[in-house]
């Protein structure tokens, strides 16, 4: 059996295995390839992933805490993973080595372009919220995309200027204006979220709502700055597809792409490293959006 898995801390509620198990079922290849979640607390990750390959393993995704960290151990990696400072997805080769991509990033635009609103960002101004490692890889995808000028906000805004010096953006203060407005930061994954906290709840879907106001406002937004852009996309995603920034824009009636549409998109792309095979997308896409039960 070759294995497949998501590496995440915590990763519980990841759409990931049900999505990649949807497609290789999809490919015909259950009998020979299997997906699961791999639940990696941050002083066990290099020992575990290192040990990975030995155990059957064929590949991985790599989701926070561990980007950098998935970057920082791999054998080989991709230039733009270099270039991005963090790898989403790991491939094991028989000799031990572990080779880093990022597919984020290609993801990000994959996701855009194809959206039905059709938004391709080149001569187009971006303002990326956050400067975590999907922000970093967001700046750099719409970079090599073409886009005009981008410009970068974080809550810590000596990440936001260490992130722009090293990628060629522009740190601002304030929520600038822009064409495009792109939401990496965490906020309104969870209700449960304490404002000013950084939790660590990249891969869950959350069920309840979150009060879109102070959602908005953490982020340094109000729901007139919203209206102002022309397209929104929010990396933080949600089964029913739903957050209050997505809200917020659709209020407004600005096109919106969640979150789920680049998990998608960069799924398939991982798949297609590890396997081979082209990625029943469509199949992907039902599966990651179905509400998991209980
Ligand atoms: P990360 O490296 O931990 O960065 C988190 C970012 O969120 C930082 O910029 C942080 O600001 C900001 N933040 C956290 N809580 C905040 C709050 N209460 N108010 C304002 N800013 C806050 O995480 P990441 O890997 O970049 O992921 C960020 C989000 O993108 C997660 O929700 C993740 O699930 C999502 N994501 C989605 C996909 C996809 O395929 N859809 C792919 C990658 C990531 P500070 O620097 O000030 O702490």
């Amino acid at each position: 059996m070759k294995r497949l898995g998501v590496l995440g801390w915590p990763v519980a509620h990841s759409r990931s295995p049900a999505m990649h198990t949807a497609a290789l079922a999809a490919l015909g290849l259950s009998s020979e390839w299997s997906y699961q979640r791999l639940p990696v607390p941050p002083e066990l990750f290099e020992q575990t992933t290192r040990a990975l390959g030995g155990a059957g393993f064929v590949g991985a995704n790599v989701t926070i805490p561990h980007k950098h960290a998935a970057l920082a151990l791999a054998d080989s990696a991709s230039p733009a993973a270099r270039e991005i400072g963090a790898a989403n997805t790991l491939s094991f080769a028989t000799d031990g080595s572990i080779a880093a991509e990022n597919t984020d990033a290609p993801g990000l635009i994959g996701a855009m372009r194809h959206d039905a609103a059709g938004c391709s960002p080149e001569g187009r101004s971006v303002l990326v919220l956050g400067a975590g490692g999907s922000a970093r890889a967001a700046v750099w995808a719409l970079r090599e995309a073409g886009a005009r000028e981008i410009s970068v906000w974080n809550r810590t805004g000596a990440r936001a200027r260490e992130l722009a010096r090293s990628l060629g953006a522009r740190a601002v203060a304030v929520p600038a204006a822009a064409d495009i407005l792109v939401n990496c930061t965490a906020v309104g994954l969870a209700a449960s979220t304490p404002a000013g906290s950084a939790v660590d709840v990249s891969d869950r879907p959350v069920t309840s709502g979150q009060d879109p106001l102070a959602a908005l406002n953490q982020l340094g937004l109000t729901l007139d700055l919203v209206g102002r852009y022309s397209y929104v996309v929010d990396l933080v995603y949600r089964a029913d597809g739903s957050t209050p920034l997505l809200r917020a824009a659709r209020e407004r009636g600005v096109p919106a792409l969640d979150g789920l549409e680049m998990l998608v998109a960069q799924g398939a792309l991982s798949l297609e490293l590890w396997t081979g095979r082209v990625a029943p997308v469509d199949v992907m896409r039902r599966a990651a959006r179905v509400e998991p039960a209980g």
